[in-house]
């Protein structure tokens, strides 16, 4: 039974008391809308130390040694770790988050936990909760998946997860069916490998309501023609595409040799065609990614040198507007939150990676860093980030 402890200090954190108002001197730092996490598994945050390292590297052992974590934990254990991984996100300045919920967890603890996490939470961040059928839908249990759609906002899925490409399909009509029943939009884990497969453009190609394709990576690797062909596609049926290139980078290509395919969506590309992609940190501290501890800037640093993004100063939409344009169609989010960065350019922001100046939540501060950097040189004391 794997237990998780309640760290001491972690419920002042969460008692944030109201204060009167409070006028804030930035310093000439640049403030922008806060940010938004549109693709993450809060539920196995910080689990490393229970599931142990994934010694392959690849998603099927982490997957697989999530799995025996997770059959272990009650819904308080993971409303726990949900609660945890929340407070360094708001403390990296995203206060809009999509969870992804195992639909395979044991009494689909991990769905009801993210629901009540959602409600208990909701004066600090906006949570979306997706139906995410880790192992595959016909892996696991089917009904139990269709009784998750009808508790969540947002309909999951991952045709990759399925044991054929036959069953994939299969997964795909489902979803896209109980899209048209319910009228939720989907939001489905897919082509997330290195080899060539076609299931965006298969689900696509069904009636449903809105699709937000989440990783996408096959893509990278696809044949000119076929690329052009289905981000024509995506395009033309308004879908967005979500990327999270921490953990696809860390998962994908773990069976090729060198010159490695890089894990990463044509997310240059598809800004170009005006197609709408947004970001997400996916995982952290866990067996699908060993790093990060939920700072969304990390995800966007990356996905700027993966794939070469400009303008720079720019690029701050992919976890800002196009997050709220695909956020939008599940649920209203709060547009009022505001990051204030410790800097004066989203550049510098991103050239120095600094922890986020201070976070304002409908007009109260919920998050501040007061790291005072020094570095002393002849007996001078610089503060390297005044040197910029
Ligand atoms: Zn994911």
């Amino acid at each position: 039974m794997t237990k998780i402890v309640n760290v001491s200090g972690f419920k002042e954190v969460l008692d944030v008391k109201d204060g009167d108002d409070i006028v804030v001197d930035a310093e000439g730092r640049i403030a922008v809308p806060s940010f938004y996490d549109m693709h993450v598994h809060l539920e196995n945050a910080l689990t490393l130390s229970y599931t142990g390292d994934n010694k392959s590297g690849t998603l099927s052992e982490a997957v697989e040694r999530w799995a025996k974590v997770r059959d272990t934990l009650s819904k308080d254990d993971i409303k726990l770790i949900m609660k945890k991984a929340i407070i360094l996100e708001l403390y990296n300045g995203v206060t809009h988050i999509r969870t992804h919920a195992d639909t395979c967890s044991k009494n689909l603890n991990s769905v009801k936990a993210a629901l009540e996490v959602k409600e208990e939470m909701k004066d600090y961040v906006d949570i979306q909760v997706v139906a995410f059928p880790e192992q595959g839908v016909f892996n696991c249990d089917q009904e139990k998946f269709v009784k998750a759609i009808e508790l969540a906002d947002i309909i999951g899925g991952k045709p990759d997860g399925e044991d054929s490409e036959d069953l994939g399909k299969e997964q795909l009509r489902l979803i896209a069916e109980l899209s048209l029943k319910t009228g939720k939009p989907i939001d489905a884990h897919i082509d997330q490998g290195d080899v060539l497969t076609k299931f965006a453009e298969y689900l696509l190609s069904l009636r449903h309501t809105h699709v937000a394709l989440s990783h996408l990576t096959a893509l990278h690797s696809a044949p000119r023609e076929y690329a052009e062909r289905l981000m024509s596609l995506i395009k033309r049926k308004s879908a967005s595409v979500i990327s999270s290139p921490l953990t696809t980078v860390y998962l994908n290509s773990r069976y090729g040799d060198y010159p490695k395919i890089r894990g990463i969506t044509r997310i240059k590309e598809m800004l170009e065609r005006d197609i709408n992609v947004c970001l997400g940190h996916d995982d952290f501290q866990n067996p699908f990614f060993p790093l990060g501890f939920g700072d969304i800037i990390q995800a966007l640093y990356l996905a700027v040198l993966l794939d070469q993004i400009n303008p720079v100063d720019e690029v701050i939409n992919l976890i800002t507007v196009n997050a709220e344009r695909e956020f939008s169609y599940a649920s209203r989010p709060s547009k009022d939150d505001i990051v204030i960065l410790d800097a004066k350019s989203i550049r510098e922001q991103l050239s120095t990676l600094s922890s986020r100046f201070m976070v304002i939540r409908k007009g109260k501060i919920i998050a501040k860093t007061n790291k005072r950097g020094e570095v002393i040189v002849g007996g001078n004391t610089f503060n390297p980030f005044s040197l910029i």
